[in-house]
């Protein structure tokens, strides 16, 4: 399929799936338009690229459902003036998504090889404003915050304290936290050393793990 088949398949992904569960910021909304979430997946899953639903990657990890993805970053109340820091690159769907809505995207991830191979596809569609790490994500990184915000694209079972540590004033967290199953989809506030906990939804995501893999 080309490029003109995945249009209409996104547009209706952002009807059906996002603005009728109330997902309203236009920069999300046209985000969403304009990322080709197709060549995130691999070949044998883009006929189901835009359905309702989290796919397989590599290593056993998982592309986010696009409604999980959008909610975070509406969530996240981003700009062209705000930097994120994303734990758990994965495919690079959400990292390509972030780059649209935000000044600068730092992404981290612990399997070396997904990294690789998501810096490829970013790079190779034109995302500029990206820049990647390597490593344990748990421990935030710590040489361009603060950040704005922070999402998490991994389930914690608590909050990792590097994490609120590396926030801005008034800077937002999105995270899972919770068991293995399911788990609470958080938003974070921090105000001054005060912080602020609103609970979003349940969810379920890939467990957030110590170390890195090459
Ligand atoms: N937003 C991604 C989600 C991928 S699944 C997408 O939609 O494609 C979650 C990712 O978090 C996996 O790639 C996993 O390897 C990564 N991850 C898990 N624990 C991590 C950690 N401590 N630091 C960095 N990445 C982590």
């Amino acid at each position: 399929m080309d490029h003109y088949h995945y249009e209409p398949l996104r547009k209706r992904m952002v009807d059906q799936q996002l603005k009728t569960r109330g997902i309203e910021n236009d920069n999300v909304i046209d985000a969403f338009l304009r990322v080709p979430r197709e060549l995130f997946v691999d070949n044998t899953y883009r006929n189901l690229a835009y359905e309702d639903h989290p796919l397989p990657i590599d290593q056993d990890q998982t592309i986010s459902q696009p409604y999980m993805v959008a909610l975070m970053s509406e969530l996240a109340g981003l700009d062209q003036t705000k930097s994120v820091l994303e734990i758990g690159t994965g495919s690079g769907y959400q990292t390509a998504i972030l780059s649209l809505i935000a000044k600068t995207v730092y992404t981290v991830e612990r399997i070396k090889f997904l990294q690789a191979k998501a810096k490829i596809v970013l790079t190779e569609a034109g995302y500029t404003n990206i820049q990647y790490a390597h490593g344990d994500g748990s421990l935030g990184w710590e040489e361009h915050a603060p950040y704005d915000a922070i999402i998490v694209t991994a389930a914690a079972s608590e909050i990792p304290k590097p994490l609120l540590d590396q926030l801005k004033s008034l800077g937002r967290l999105v995270i899972p936290v919770g068991g293995s199953y399911f788990q609470t989809l958080m938003l974070i506030t921090r105000v001054d050393d005060h912080i602020e906990r609103q609970a979003i939804c349940s969810c379920r995501f890939v467990p957030l793990l110590h170390g890195t893999i090459e």
